[in-house]
């Protein structure tokens, strides 16, 4: 059985998951449930990293396109990261949505020419994508939210990178994906 990599970067722990790691069956069963996704990420090499204890606070997941370098040593077109804490208690349901999220971020590009593929993140401009809202409305957010105030009460300590926008702290808390 193959082990989890992890290595520990400052105060982030960063860890690729397991083979058998159930985040692999949620990516799976995300991409063979979404023809979209399946054409986007069509030929893509996508790693999962999980951080712990947090990409931030206050984000919960969010894709990188590889660097060349990055590409060059990891052979990764893309990483889905996540914050490995919070998605350690969101329940499945909500997990699958979180991954559906990420990875409708990616959009595949033909070039007509050369026939080269290349991957592009488009972003959202409410903060989901159409399609889940249809799917799942806008509540299955909410557990996020309540998962995360119950791991980091807003008004703690903040990490020196996660320092939260004044803004932002008037309202309860944001959680970025
Ligand atoms: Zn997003």
């Amino acid at each position: 059985m193959e082990k989890e990599k992890e290595i520990v970067f400052g105060k982030k722990t960063l860890v690729i998951p397991s083979e058998n790691d159930k985040i692999r069956d949620i990516f799976k069963h995300v991409v063979d449930n979404d023809a979209d996704i399946r054409y986007n990420i069509d030929g893509a090499t996508i790693e999962l990293v999980k951080i712990y204890p947090n990409i931030s606070k206050t984000t919960v997941a969010r894709v990188i396109r590889t660097s060349k370098e990055l590409k060059l040593f990891s052979g990764c077109d893309l990483l889905v990261e996540f914050s490995g804490e919070l998605w350690d208690v969101l329940n499945d349901d909500v997990k699958k949505i979180v991954m559906e999220h990420e990875l409708l971020h990616v959009q595949c590009k033909v070039n007509n020419k050369t026939t080269e593929v290349t991957y592009h993140l488009v972003d959202h401009d409410v903060k989901d994508f159409k399609s889940i809202i249809e799917q799942y409305g806008i509540d299955w957010f909410s557990e996020i939210q309540n998962k995360s105030i119950e791991l980091y009460p807003v008004g703690t300590d903040k990490d020196d990178d996660d320092v939260i926008k004044e803004k932002e702290k008037t309202f309860v808390k944001l959680i970025r994906l």
